[in-house]
């Protein structure tokens, strides 16, 4: 078939199960004819193509691109049109991968169930009355509907990874600075990755070389050598020094999320991995330290939606302060409005020893419980998520317990690492688990290795 083909089917799909799934906030029909179309006439013209030309892609609505609609599933950006595109995007599209749509996601990136978009609920393709997970829900649940066959999303405390587990998908986030941020709409700038989704641990090695890699628009990306990730996924793990976390098992841990995982650790035993415990005691303050320093980082990133330079102002006002205050009133969601106003309070003087830079050395004691483990192993694992995924509107009311999902996530991004979800079983309600498999800093190899060979 013709990638015009290909991208036609993909598209009367979404326009059939759409309605059902609302992974989409925005389909894009004639920008996937198009990218179609040049891998047609590349192939016509008899010049090489890879892997991914052709190859039908969702994007996150926090990616820049160019002449296309980005809204952060938020009103303040509900007419911003960028006129530039993502650097992660740019070399999808010179990949010839083709963009089908910009997917839904928690405002801002600001949650873990897609529920605070400004827009619309994605429901879980598994089960329609539960919700996908976060804040990359349309990116997981777009690849688990089959819409598009892989995603990108963000990933600041566990977007990529929560969400891919409560859809049954494989989802990465790589080591801080590998993938460049350029375009990508800002949330905690320390902490922000972006990633891979896909129904395969191959399909996101293949996706992850594609995008990874220095960019000096990014001055946080790092200047490394990529390898080719594809060749790290063989069967064989024997000897490969594997850990446990230990304090991620116990309080909280749904004993069939639980019961599982032991599976998944049992099944690497037996493909020859040497199993042991690791603690990691400063794990638990984690949530704590995260949502003094995400908060504090967005309240600053959001600072520039002010009604003047770009996206949304408010009508009516009576000056220049009444437009800043009613812009930003009608134009952030209410949960986007409590962290910048837990951030502006924690960076605040006077609070800010004791809130800021406290959350600060907690996040090196963090990073020094990692460095001791790796000292000791290889890969780290954990349940991906302490449940599989709950019902719409189930936790909504209570911002805390919405928080507590992403307990097991959010230590690696303070840390930097990369990590990933792989499918590892289901709940006696037909709900997907995944297990995390975590490595050292620029350990992608590791992850891909051992999660391969679980596959
Ligand atoms: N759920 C977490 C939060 O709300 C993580 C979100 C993310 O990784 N973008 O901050």
């Amino acid at each position: 078939r013709s990638a015009v083909e290909i991208a036609q089917e993909a598209l009367n799909r979404i326009k059939s199960i759409e309605p059902k799934i609302h992974s989409f906030l925005h389909v894009t029909p004639d920008r996937a004819l198009e990218q179609a179309q040049q891998v047609d006439a590349k192939i016509a013209a008899g010049e090489e193509i890879g892997l991914l030309a052709g190859i039908p892609i969702g994007i996150k609505d926090n990616l820049c691109t160019k002449g296309i609609s980005t809204t952060c599933a938020s009103r303040i950006l509900q007419n911003f049109v960028p006129p530039y595109e993502s650097t992660v995007t740019q070399k999808l599209a010179d990949a010839g991968t083709v963009m089908v749509g910009k997917t839904n996601m928690d405002e801002f990136a600001m949650g873990g169930s897609t529920e605070t978009s400004a827009y619309q609920l994605t429901a879980n393709p598994w089960d329609v009355a539960r919700v996908p997970g976060g804040s990359s829900g349309g990116s997981a649940a777009a690849v688990a509907a089959d819409q598009c066959v892989v995603s990108l999303g963000s990933d600041t405390g566990g977007s990529i990874r929560q969400p891919a587990s409560f859809c049954g998908i494989v989802g990465m986030k790589p080591t801080y600075g590998l993938v460049s941020r350029y375009g990508l709409v800002a949330f905690a700038s320390s902490l922000d990755q972006i990633g891979p989704l896909g129904r395969s641990v191959e399909d996101t090695a293949i996706l992850l070389n594609a995008i990874a890699g220095y960019d000096p628009k990014d001055a946080t990306s790092l200047k490394v050598e990529v390898p080719d990730y594809t060749q790290f996924l063989t069967p064989d793990i024997k000897g490969k020094k594997v850990g446990v976390i230990r304090e991620t098992f116990g309080d909280g841990l749904d004993p069939e999320v639980e019961k599982t995982i032991q599976g998944a650790i049992a099944q690497l035993k037996d493909l020859g991995a040497e199993i042991q415990e690791i603690s990691c005691p400063r794990f638990r303050y984690g949530i704590a330290a995260y949502y003094i320093i995400a908060p504090s980082e967005a309240s600053a990133n959001l600072a520039r939606y002010d009604g003047v330079r770009y996206g949304a102002r408010a009508e009516d006002a009576e000056n220049l302060m009444d437009m800043y205050l009613r812009t930003r009133s009608e134009g952030f969601g209410a949960e986007v409005k409590r962290r910048i106003m837990i951030g502006t309070y924690a960076l605040s003087a006077g609070y800010y020893d004791a809130y800021y830079l406290q959350a600060q050395k907690v996040r090196t004691l963090i990073k020094q419980d990692f460095e001791q483990a790796f000292s000791q192993v290889d890969v780290l694992v954990s349940p991906t998520a302490p449940t599989t995924a709950f019902k719409m509107g189930e936790k909504t009311a209570d911002p805390l317990s919405m928080y507590l999902t992403d307990l097991m996530t959010i230590p690696v991004n303070l840390a930097g690492l990369p990590g990933m979800s792989v499918p590892c079983g289901f709940d006696a309600q037909g709900m997907p688990i995944g297990l995390q498999i975590i490595g050292n800093v620029l350990r992608e190899d590791q992850i891909f290795q051992v999660a391969s060979a679980y596959e």
